[in-house]
């Protein structure tokens, strides 16, 4: 073949650095496998919509491939090969497979949020309207208010009674279940509506979700179709008004993911952002047998609302589980264990990245910016206006990830969250780079990031976890 080639080809060939189309160099076994596993991600997606049911979801996979809580660890001391995890208050969870190597050589961590932007329901949601139930909200994480009116919604999570006991919620995902709905102005009606800013034609205090309107049957009682409604809450969840309260309920689409494309070649679903990472992150960790630093997968919470509370990746969750795997790894502990295993740890930030969209031409450099179907996003920077409030990885650390990748066929691009001065975004990244920890964001491109119907490309999905399985191994 390179008998063929001009000298300024292979000149080219040698000195220049241009993204690959995977789909171009793929066979079709390869296919075949991100086919496979794109298959396996969209019925877990369909199980884990909330950050509690990915925790759980996270918890039965692990118990099937040999990982043991911590909870129940009363094996001595922790041997390599061994698998194990924590979780944190069933909304984030973290997984590691014991190294060879001794815990203060570091650990190889990928680290990914399991939270994704939806709907609240307010601790007082129910109110009664002209012979209607709705329920009050208070939207959670970055949306565009427009795309969450007239679709279907289901309703996920917990109620938490005085008791202590908890009620588990699903509403909306079986064939024969009811679903809910924000409800929007008809546009007969809409004129003055259609004039308004983008961002202020669907307000946040008007995201009210349609629950019922028939009433109770005694009209000696005010707002009888609310006291219906509360009927059948309490009939079903054995629950009343004031258990809203200690409640965590939230509106999600009621839609599954589905192939898209007449190609079938990308995934659409609703929270992909950032399940999508945190997917391929999980089942890479069950995968592994042996390694020779401790790996580790930290699932968090909270990371669309800023990483904050005891459940994000701002927590003290992570520092504590890896003290933990210390603790249990040698025979006296002493902090400086701890410390050396943070600052000898190198981190991928599993997140998703802006790829660039056809329908919106010129909010990407299209030289840095990700594409969809070309692979591994290697994130360099995040922050926005100057790089302010993001975080960035060291070169000597994207050098060493460049070969292992390279010597590995895994197809990675770079990317960047939109042009200079547009927006800009951040991740958990900067938070474990807080701790010393070495970090580069690296996740794929994804379409309508934050709707609730989110576009991934599967070749893509299936390098991520091909490239996670490389990092664990080979860092
Ligand atoms: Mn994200
Ligand atoms: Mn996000």
């Amino acid at each position: 073949m390179d008998d063929n080639k001009t000298s300024g080809q292979l000149l080219n060939e040698k000195l220049t650095y241009s993204s690959k189309n995977i789909w171009e160099k793929s066979d079709e076994k390869e296919r075949e496998l991100a086919f496979t596993f794109s298959e396996r991600y969209k019925q877990f997606l369909n199980k884990a919509k909330t950050e509690r049911e990915f925790a759980a979801e996270a918890v039965k996979l692990a118990e099937e491939n040999g990982f043991v809580s911590l909870d129940s660890f009363d094996n001595g001391k922790l041997k390599p090969g061994m698998k194990v995890y924590r979780v944190n208050r069933n909304k984030a969870i973290a997984l590691a497979v014991i190294g060879n190597k001794g815990m203060e050589n570091g650990v190889n961590v990928v680290g990914a949020h399991i939270d994704s932007p939806r709907i609240d329901l307010k601790q007082n949601p129910l109110y009664e309207d002209t012979s209607m139930v709705l329920l009050k909200t208070h939207y959670y994480g970055g949306i565009k208010k427009y795309q969450w009116v007239t679709i279907p919604l289901a309703l996920h999570g917990v109620v938490v009674k005085t008791s202590g006991e908890i009620v588990e919620v699903n509403i909306g995902e079986e064939d024969s279940d009811p679903v809910f709905t924000i409800t929007d102005l008809l546009p007969h009606l809409a004129q003055d509506q259609m004039q308004k800013k983008m961002s202020e034609a669907i307000t946040g205090e008007g995201l009210n979700v349609l629950f019922g309107s028939i009433p109770h049957e005694d009209d000696k009682v005010k707002d009888r179709v609310k006291l219906n409604i509360l009927k059948l809450l309490n009939e079903k969840y054995d629950m009343t008004e004031e258990d809203f309260v200690s409640a965590e309920l939230e509106i999600v689409p009621a839609f599954k993911a589905s192939d898209v494309g007449l190609d079938r070649s990308f995934v659409g679903a609703y929270g992909q952002d950032d399940r999508v990472c945190s997917y391929a992150a999980l089942d890479a960790i069950l995968g592994i047998t042996e390694v020779e630093k401790t790996a580790v997968c930290l699932l968090t919470d909270k990371e669309e609302i800023g990483s904050m509370g005891n459940t994000g990746a701002q927590s003290i969750f992570f520092e504590n589980f890896l003290a933990e795997l210390c603790f249990l790894s040698i025979d006296k502990y002493y902090d400086i264990i701890l410390r050396a295993c943070l600052s000898n740890s190198m981190m991928l930030s599993a997140d998703v990245n802006s790829g660039v969209d056809p329908n919106y031409e010129g909010v990407q450099d299209k030289r840095n910016a990700s594409f969809m179907g070309k692979g591994l996003v290697l994130q360099k920077y995040t922050g926005a206006r100057g790089k302010v409030g993001g975080s960035e990885a060291n070169p000597e650390f994207i050098a060493k990830l460049r070969k292992i990748f390279n010597d590995n066929h895994i197809i990675w691009q770079t990317g960047e969250i939109g042009k200079v001065d547009l927006g800009g975004g951040g991740t958990i990244a900067q938070f474990l780079a807080n701790l010393g920890v070495e970090v580069i964001d690296c996740g794929i491109a994804v379409l309508s990031m934050h709707s609730p119907f989110e576009i991934t490309s599967k070749i893509d999905i299936y390098t991520m976890n091909k490239a996670y399985k490389v990092f664990y191994k080979e860092i």
